[in-house]
C-alpha cells in the first residue's frame, strides 16, 4: 500500500505512513512553540538550555529530550533557564539559535511586541 499524501510505500506491519506521521508530529512540536514562547518574550517563562559537550542547547517546550536544533537532550546532561537575551543567544549551539530565533519571530508576528525593537529583557 501506498501512502495517499507522499506516495511512499507502507510497511504492511504499520498502519500509517510512518514519513507522513514523523512531519505532522513535528508540525504540532512547531506550533506548541509559539504560546509557550510568546511567554518567554513577555517575560512570563524561561527557555531551558542543556549544555552537551561545549554546546549549549534550547530544549523544545512540551518535549524534554529534544532540542531546536534536532538534538537529543538526555536527562544527565546539565540544565539551566535563562531570559531572552540576545548575548546569551549568542553562546547557544548555532543551529538552536536559528531555530528559536526564527520560531519567535513566528511567534510574535501580528502581536504588539516587536521582535527587533525589544530590549533584552527586563532585568
Ligand atoms: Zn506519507
Ligand atoms: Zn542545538
Amino acid at each position: 500500500m501506498n501512502c495517499e499524501h507522499c506516495h511512499r510505500a507502507i510497511p504492511d506491519n504499520l498502519l500509517d505512513c510512518p514519513a507522513c506521521t514523523i512531519r505532522k508530529n513535528d508540525k504540532a512540536i512547531n506550533e506548541y512553540q509559539l504560546p509557550h514562547l510568546r511567554m518567554v518574550m513577555t517575560g512570563d517563562k524561561l527557555i531551558t538550555r542543556k549544555q552537551m559537550g561545549h554546546e549549549i542547547h534550547v530544549q523544545l517546550f512540551g518535549v524534554a529530550d529534544k532540542a531546536f536544533c534536532g538534538a537529543t537532550l538526555a536527562s544527565k546532561h546539565k540544565r539551566d533557564r535563562m531570559r531572552w537575551d540576545p548575548e546569551q543567544l549568542q553562546r547557544l549551539c548555532p543551529s538552536c539559535r536559528i531555530e528559536v530565533e526564527r520560531a519567535m519571530r513566528r511567534a510574535v508576528k501580528g502581536f504588539e511586541c516587536d521582535f527587533e525593537s525589544l530590549p533584552a529583557n527586563n532585568a
